[in-house]
Protein backbone atom coordinates (compact mmCIF):
# COMPACT_ATOMS: atom_id res chain seq x y z
CA UNK A 1 0.00 0.00 0.00
CA UNK A 2 1.16 3.27 -0.76
CA UNK A 3 2.97 5.76 1.83
CA UNK A 4 0.81 8.46 3.68
CA UNK A 5 2.87 11.17 5.01
CA UNK A 6 1.97 13.44 8.13
CA UNK A 7 -0.15 15.64 6.15
CA UNK A 8 -2.35 13.05 5.49
CA UNK A 9 -1.56 12.89 1.56
CA UNK A 10 -0.95 9.52 -0.10
CA UNK A 11 2.78 9.16 -1.84
CA UNK A 12 2.56 7.30 -4.69
CA UNK A 13 4.34 9.27 -7.32
CA UNK A 14 8.44 9.09 -7.83
CA UNK A 15 9.72 11.66 -10.35
CA UNK A 16 13.59 9.96 -11.11
CA UNK A 17 16.02 11.92 -13.25
CA UNK A 18 18.49 9.89 -14.93
CA UNK A 19 20.81 12.65 -15.97
CA UNK A 20 21.04 16.90 -15.99
CA UNK A 21 22.28 16.59 -19.32
CA UNK A 22 20.41 18.25 -22.12
CA UNK A 23 20.24 18.54 -25.75
CA UNK A 24 18.11 21.82 -25.65
CA UNK A 25 18.80 25.32 -23.42
CA UNK A 26 15.27 26.61 -22.87
CA UNK A 27 14.99 29.63 -21.55
CA UNK A 28 13.08 29.23 -18.27
CA UNK A 29 15.18 25.86 -17.44
CA UNK A 30 18.78 26.78 -17.44
CA UNK A 31 21.31 29.63 -18.23
CA UNK A 32 22.46 29.98 -21.60
CA UNK A 33 25.71 27.86 -21.22
CA UNK A 34 23.92 24.89 -20.00
CA UNK A 35 24.01 23.25 -16.25
CA UNK A 36 27.54 23.16 -14.84
CA UNK A 37 29.46 19.96 -16.35
CA UNK A 38 28.46 17.17 -13.44
CA UNK A 39 31.32 14.64 -13.54
CA UNK A 40 30.16 10.66 -14.62
CA UNK A 41 31.19 9.32 -11.31
CA UNK A 42 28.38 12.22 -9.17
CA UNK A 43 25.94 10.88 -11.76
CA UNK A 44 24.22 7.45 -10.23
CA UNK A 45 24.93 4.41 -12.16
CA UNK A 46 21.65 2.46 -13.94
CA UNK A 47 22.24 -0.21 -11.36
CA UNK A 48 21.89 2.39 -8.33
CA UNK A 49 18.82 4.41 -10.20
CA UNK A 50 17.35 0.57 -10.51
CA UNK A 51 17.77 -0.03 -6.57
CA UNK A 52 15.95 3.24 -5.82
CA UNK A 53 13.30 2.57 -7.92
CA UNK A 54 12.92 -1.20 -6.62
CA UNK A 55 12.90 -0.02 -2.98
CA UNK A 56 10.59 2.84 -4.03
CA UNK A 57 7.86 0.04 -4.96
CA UNK A 58 8.87 -1.69 -2.04
CA UNK A 59 7.61 1.24 -0.19
CA UNK A 60 4.53 1.39 -1.81
CA UNK A 61 5.29 3.95 -4.89
CA UNK A 62 3.16 2.95 -8.00
CA UNK A 63 3.75 5.38 -10.57
CA UNK A 64 7.54 6.25 -11.84
CA UNK A 65 7.68 9.24 -14.36
CA UNK A 66 11.82 9.15 -15.94
CA UNK A 67 13.13 12.85 -16.08
CA UNK A 68 15.94 14.72 -16.64
CA UNK A 69 17.78 16.74 -18.07
CA UNK A 70 16.29 15.03 -21.42
CA UNK A 71 16.17 11.51 -20.20
CA UNK A 72 16.78 10.22 -24.25
CA UNK A 73 20.16 11.61 -24.32
CA UNK A 74 21.72 9.11 -21.94
CA UNK A 75 23.30 5.82 -23.65
CA UNK A 76 21.71 2.81 -22.27
CA UNK A 77 18.25 4.45 -21.45
CA UNK A 78 16.17 1.59 -23.75
CA UNK A 79 17.37 -1.14 -21.61
CA UNK A 80 17.17 0.50 -18.38
CA UNK A 81 13.38 1.29 -19.17
CA UNK A 82 12.84 -2.03 -20.05
CA UNK A 83 14.28 -3.41 -16.29
CA UNK A 84 11.81 -0.50 -14.40
CA UNK A 85 9.15 -1.93 -16.52
CA UNK A 86 9.72 -5.12 -15.30
CA UNK A 87 9.89 -4.28 -11.32
CA UNK A 88 6.55 -6.39 -9.96
CA UNK A 89 4.54 -3.71 -8.36
CA UNK A 90 5.00 -0.94 -10.66
CA UNK A 91 1.65 0.13 -12.28
CA UNK A 92 2.98 3.06 -14.08
CA UNK A 93 6.35 4.20 -16.14
CA UNK A 94 5.77 6.92 -18.09
CA UNK A 95 8.52 9.08 -19.26
CA UNK A 96 8.63 12.98 -19.72
CA UNK A 97 10.96 14.64 -23.19
CA UNK A 98 11.71 17.30 -24.95
CA UNK A 99 10.88 15.37 -28.06
CA UNK A 100 13.95 15.58 -30.06
CA UNK A 101 15.03 11.84 -30.38
CA UNK A 102 11.33 10.53 -30.73
CA UNK A 103 11.67 9.67 -34.28
CA UNK A 104 13.98 7.69 -33.19
CA UNK A 105 13.34 6.34 -30.20
CA UNK A 106 9.35 6.09 -29.60
CA UNK A 107 9.66 2.44 -31.17
CA UNK A 108 12.32 0.94 -28.56
CA UNK A 109 10.44 3.50 -25.60
CA UNK A 110 6.97 1.48 -26.01
CA UNK A 111 8.76 -1.65 -25.98
CA UNK A 112 10.82 -1.20 -23.64
CA UNK A 113 7.43 -1.09 -21.71
CA UNK A 114 7.00 2.88 -21.32
CA UNK A 115 3.49 3.60 -21.02
CA UNK A 116 2.39 6.89 -21.97
CA UNK A 117 4.89 10.36 -22.79
CA UNK A 118 4.62 13.80 -21.69
CA UNK A 119 6.33 15.68 -24.15
CA UNK A 120 7.18 19.69 -23.79
CA UNK A 121 6.25 21.75 -26.66
CA UNK A 122 6.24 25.24 -25.68
CA UNK A 123 5.58 27.07 -29.05
CA UNK A 124 3.83 25.90 -32.23
CA UNK A 125 5.81 28.78 -34.17
CA UNK A 126 8.98 27.56 -35.74
CA UNK A 127 11.01 31.21 -34.48
CA UNK A 128 9.58 31.58 -31.24
CA UNK A 129 9.97 27.34 -30.41
CA UNK A 130 14.06 28.08 -31.63
CA UNK A 131 14.23 31.37 -29.23
CA UNK A 132 12.59 29.27 -26.06
CA UNK A 133 14.86 26.73 -26.45
CA UNK A 134 17.91 28.21 -27.93
CA UNK A 135 18.90 25.94 -30.10
CA UNK A 136 15.33 23.68 -30.68
CA UNK A 137 13.61 22.44 -34.25
CA UNK A 138 10.32 22.85 -34.08
CA UNK A 139 9.89 20.25 -37.06
CA UNK A 140 11.86 17.79 -35.50
CA UNK A 141 10.03 17.29 -32.59
CA UNK A 142 6.13 17.79 -34.31
CA UNK A 143 7.52 14.65 -35.99
CA UNK A 144 8.30 12.74 -33.01
CA UNK A 145 5.36 13.11 -31.70
CA UNK A 146 3.83 11.98 -34.59
CA UNK A 147 5.91 8.83 -34.61
CA UNK A 148 5.50 8.00 -30.89
CA UNK A 149 2.01 8.46 -31.55
CA UNK A 150 2.03 6.11 -34.32
CA UNK A 151 3.67 3.61 -32.64
CA UNK A 152 0.37 3.51 -30.43
CA UNK A 153 1.87 5.88 -27.39
CA UNK A 154 -0.53 7.98 -25.67
CA UNK A 155 1.13 11.90 -25.63
CA UNK A 156 0.46 14.51 -23.93
CA UNK A 157 1.69 18.10 -24.50
CA UNK A 158 2.83 20.21 -22.05
CA UNK A 159 3.27 23.96 -22.50
CA UNK A 160 4.97 26.26 -19.95
CA UNK A 161 2.64 29.89 -20.75
CA UNK A 162 4.96 33.10 -20.51
CA UNK A 163 3.79 36.58 -20.70
CA UNK A 164 4.58 38.24 -23.81
CA UNK A 165 7.02 35.34 -24.98
CA UNK A 166 4.61 32.37 -25.95
CA UNK A 167 0.78 33.52 -24.14
CA UNK A 168 -1.05 34.70 -27.50
CA UNK A 169 -0.47 30.76 -28.49
CA UNK A 170 -3.09 29.64 -25.39
CA UNK A 171 -5.71 28.85 -27.71
CA UNK A 172 -3.82 27.93 -30.62
CA UNK A 173 -2.71 25.03 -28.30
CA UNK A 174 -6.79 24.60 -26.99
CA UNK A 175 -7.19 24.06 -30.45
CA UNK A 176 -4.45 21.65 -31.38
CA UNK A 177 -5.85 19.57 -28.85
CA UNK A 178 -9.61 19.60 -29.84
CA UNK A 179 -7.92 18.78 -33.48
CA UNK A 180 -5.43 15.65 -32.62
CA UNK A 181 -8.08 14.31 -29.68
CA UNK A 182 -4.94 14.81 -27.62
CA UNK A 183 -4.37 16.41 -24.45
CA UNK A 184 -2.29 19.75 -23.61
CA UNK A 185 -1.33 20.95 -20.54
CA UNK A 186 -0.81 24.79 -19.45
CA UNK A 187 2.15 24.72 -16.93
CA UNK A 188 2.42 27.96 -14.74
CA UNK A 189 5.92 29.76 -15.66
CA UNK A 190 7.68 28.93 -12.57
CA UNK A 191 10.83 31.17 -11.55
CA UNK A 192 13.20 28.56 -10.83
CA UNK A 193 16.23 30.25 -11.77
CA UNK A 194 15.19 33.62 -9.97
CA UNK A 195 15.82 35.33 -13.28
CA UNK A 196 15.30 39.19 -12.76
CA UNK A 197 11.54 40.64 -13.10
CA UNK A 198 10.60 37.01 -13.48
CA UNK A 199 7.05 38.10 -12.45
CA UNK A 200 5.94 39.42 -15.40
CA UNK A 201 6.56 36.10 -17.15
CA UNK A 202 3.84 34.26 -15.42
CA UNK A 203 0.66 34.09 -16.51
CA UNK A 204 -1.99 32.98 -13.62
CA UNK A 205 -3.86 29.49 -14.15
CA UNK A 206 -7.12 31.43 -13.83
CA UNK A 207 -6.49 34.02 -17.08
CA UNK A 208 -5.11 31.14 -19.03
CA UNK A 209 -8.54 29.36 -18.44
CA UNK A 210 -10.55 32.44 -18.68
CA UNK A 211 -8.73 32.62 -22.38
CA UNK A 212 -9.36 29.16 -23.15
CA UNK A 213 -12.97 29.56 -22.48
CA UNK A 214 -12.94 32.49 -25.06
CA UNK A 215 -13.01 30.27 -27.67
CA UNK A 216 -13.79 26.32 -26.20
CA UNK A 217 -16.39 25.08 -23.70
CA UNK A 218 -14.42 23.25 -21.24
CA UNK A 219 -16.57 20.49 -18.96
CA UNK A 220 -14.36 19.49 -15.96
CA UNK A 221 -13.16 16.49 -15.76
CA UNK A 222 -12.97 14.48 -12.46
CA UNK A 223 -9.58 13.80 -11.06
CA UNK A 224 -8.06 9.92 -10.76
CA UNK A 225 -6.48 8.63 -8.02
CA UNK A 226 -2.94 8.74 -9.84
CA UNK A 227 -3.13 12.02 -11.62
CA UNK A 228 -0.66 14.68 -11.26
CA UNK A 229 -1.86 18.32 -10.26
CA UNK A 230 -3.25 19.27 -13.43
CA UNK A 231 -6.93 20.44 -13.10
CA UNK A 232 -8.60 18.76 -16.40
CA UNK A 233 -11.13 19.51 -18.94
CA UNK A 234 -12.76 17.76 -21.43
CA UNK A 235 -13.22 20.24 -24.84
CA UNK A 236 -17.06 20.43 -25.50
CA UNK A 237 -17.70 18.99 -28.74
CA UNK A 238 -14.42 17.20 -28.88
CA UNK A 239 -12.78 14.39 -27.76
CA UNK A 240 -9.68 16.63 -26.94
CA UNK A 241 -9.05 17.77 -23.16
CA UNK A 242 -6.96 20.68 -21.45
CA UNK A 243 -5.21 20.89 -18.05
CA UNK A 244 -3.85 23.59 -16.17
CA UNK A 245 -1.27 23.46 -13.62
CA UNK A 246 -0.75 26.01 -10.98
CA UNK A 247 2.06 25.56 -8.98
CA UNK A 248 2.35 29.52 -8.45
CA UNK A 249 -0.98 30.84 -8.11
CA UNK A 250 -2.52 28.03 -6.96
CA UNK A 251 -0.87 25.52 -4.86
CA UNK A 252 -1.63 22.19 -4.96
CA UNK A 253 0.41 21.20 -2.09
CA UNK A 254 -2.08 19.60 0.10
CA UNK A 255 -2.87 17.16 -2.84
CA UNK A 256 0.69 16.91 -3.80
CA UNK A 257 1.41 12.27 -4.55
CA UNK A 258 5.04 12.87 -5.57
CA UNK A 259 8.87 12.47 -4.17
CA UNK A 260 11.94 13.29 -6.43
CA UNK A 261 15.29 11.88 -6.49
CA UNK A 262 17.84 13.52 -8.67
CA UNK A 263 20.27 12.10 -11.05
CA UNK A 264 23.04 12.28 -8.27
CA UNK A 265 20.86 11.10 -5.86
CA UNK A 266 19.46 13.48 -3.60
CA UNK A 267 15.42 13.41 -2.22
CA UNK A 268 13.25 15.71 -2.03
CA UNK A 269 10.49 15.92 -0.80
CA UNK A 270 9.33 18.99 -2.22
CA UNK A 271 10.46 20.78 -5.92
CA UNK A 272 11.16 23.60 -4.06
CA UNK A 273 12.76 22.66 -0.75
CA UNK A 274 16.57 23.81 -0.36
CA UNK A 275 16.85 20.59 2.02
CA UNK A 276 16.88 17.04 0.56
CA UNK A 277 18.14 13.25 1.47
CA UNK A 278 21.61 12.23 0.02
CA UNK A 279 20.42 8.54 -0.77
CA UNK A 280 24.49 7.57 -1.92
CA UNK A 281 25.30 6.45 1.36
CA UNK A 282 22.48 4.17 1.21
CA UNK A 283 23.30 2.84 -2.13
CA UNK A 284 26.79 1.64 -0.59
CA UNK A 285 24.97 -0.96 1.37
CA UNK A 286 24.69 -4.10 0.16
CA UNK A 287 20.51 -4.61 0.87
CA UNK A 288 17.79 -1.74 0.02
CA UNK A 289 17.26 -1.32 3.81
CA UNK A 290 19.27 1.72 4.45
CA UNK A 291 17.87 3.17 0.73
CA UNK A 292 13.61 2.52 1.99
CA UNK A 293 14.29 3.68 5.57
CA UNK A 294 15.94 6.90 3.64
CA UNK A 295 12.98 7.18 0.87
CA UNK A 296 10.67 6.58 3.81
CA UNK A 297 12.56 9.75 6.12
CA UNK A 298 11.87 11.77 2.86
CA UNK A 299 8.32 11.33 3.00
CA UNK A 300 8.69 12.12 6.51
CA UNK A 301 9.98 14.99 6.63
CA UNK A 302 7.43 16.28 3.24
CA UNK A 303 6.82 19.92 3.89
CA UNK A 304 2.93 20.91 3.88
CA UNK A 305 3.48 23.17 1.15
CA UNK A 306 5.80 25.99 -0.77
CA UNK A 307 5.50 29.93 -0.45
CA UNK A 308 5.84 30.36 -3.64
CA UNK A 309 3.35 33.18 -5.61
CA UNK A 310 3.37 35.53 -8.43
CA UNK A 311 4.98 37.70 -6.78
CA UNK A 312 7.40 35.97 -4.15
CA UNK A 313 9.57 32.96 -4.67
CA UNK A 314 12.48 32.08 -1.52
CA UNK A 315 13.63 29.04 -2.74
CA UNK A 316 17.60 29.19 -3.82
CA UNK A 317 17.47 29.43 -7.21
CA UNK A 318 18.47 26.05 -9.46
CA UNK A 319 17.67 24.62 -12.62
CA UNK A 320 15.05 22.32 -13.26
CA UNK A 321 17.13 19.77 -15.46
CA UNK A 322 18.70 19.37 -12.28
CA UNK A 323 15.96 17.88 -10.61
CA UNK A 324 13.77 16.50 -13.11
CA UNK A 325 10.94 19.15 -13.35
N1 LIG B 1 13.86 17.59 -20.83
C1 LIG B 1 12.56 17.07 -20.54
C2 LIG B 1 11.48 18.04 -20.94
O1 LIG B 1 11.78 19.21 -21.15
O2 LIG B 1 10.34 17.61 -21.02
C3 LIG B 1 12.38 16.66 -19.10
C4 LIG B 1 12.97 17.55 -18.03
S1 LIG B 1 12.21 19.13 -17.84
C5 LIG B 1 13.16 19.85 -16.55
C6 LIG B 1 10.70 18.68 -17.07
C7 LIG B 1 9.58 19.68 -17.18
O3 LIG B 1 9.92 20.84 -16.43
C8 LIG B 1 9.28 20.15 -18.60
O4 LIG B 1 7.91 19.93 -18.88
C9 LIG B 1 9.59 21.62 -18.54
O5 LIG B 1 8.76 22.35 -19.40
C10 LIG B 1 9.33 21.93 -17.08
N2 LIG B 1 9.98 23.16 -16.64
C11 LIG B 1 11.29 23.45 -16.65
N3 LIG B 1 11.51 24.69 -16.18
C12 LIG B 1 10.31 25.21 -15.86
C13 LIG B 1 9.86 26.45 -15.34
N4 LIG B 1 10.72 27.42 -15.03
N5 LIG B 1 8.53 26.62 -15.14
C14 LIG B 1 7.65 25.64 -15.44
N6 LIG B 1 8.01 24.44 -15.93
C15 LIG B 1 9.31 24.22 -16.15
FE1 LIG C 1 16.21 20.57 -21.45
FE2 LIG C 1 13.80 19.98 -20.56
FE3 LIG C 1 15.24 21.93 -19.39
FE4 LIG C 1 14.28 22.32 -21.83
S1 LIG C 1 13.06 22.01 -19.96
S2 LIG C 1 16.39 22.76 -21.15
S3 LIG C 1 14.37 20.33 -22.70
S4 LIG C 1 15.72 19.78 -19.40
Amino acid sequence: MAPIDPQGRTINYLRLSVTDRCNLRCSYCMPPQGVANIGHDTILSYEELYRIARSAVAIGIEKIRITGGEPLVRKGIIDFLRQLSAIPGLNQLVLTTNGVLLNELAADLRDAGVQRLNVSLDSLDAGTFARITRCGNLERVLSGIATARSCGLPVKLNMVVMRGINDHEIADFARLAADTAGTVRFIEYMPAIREPDWQRLVVPGSEILERIERYFTLLPLEQTRMAGPARNYRISGADGSVGIITPVSEHFCSQCNRIRVTSTGQAKGCLFADSCVDLKPALQTETDLLLTQALNSIIAVKPSGHLMNPSECHHQAFSMASIGG
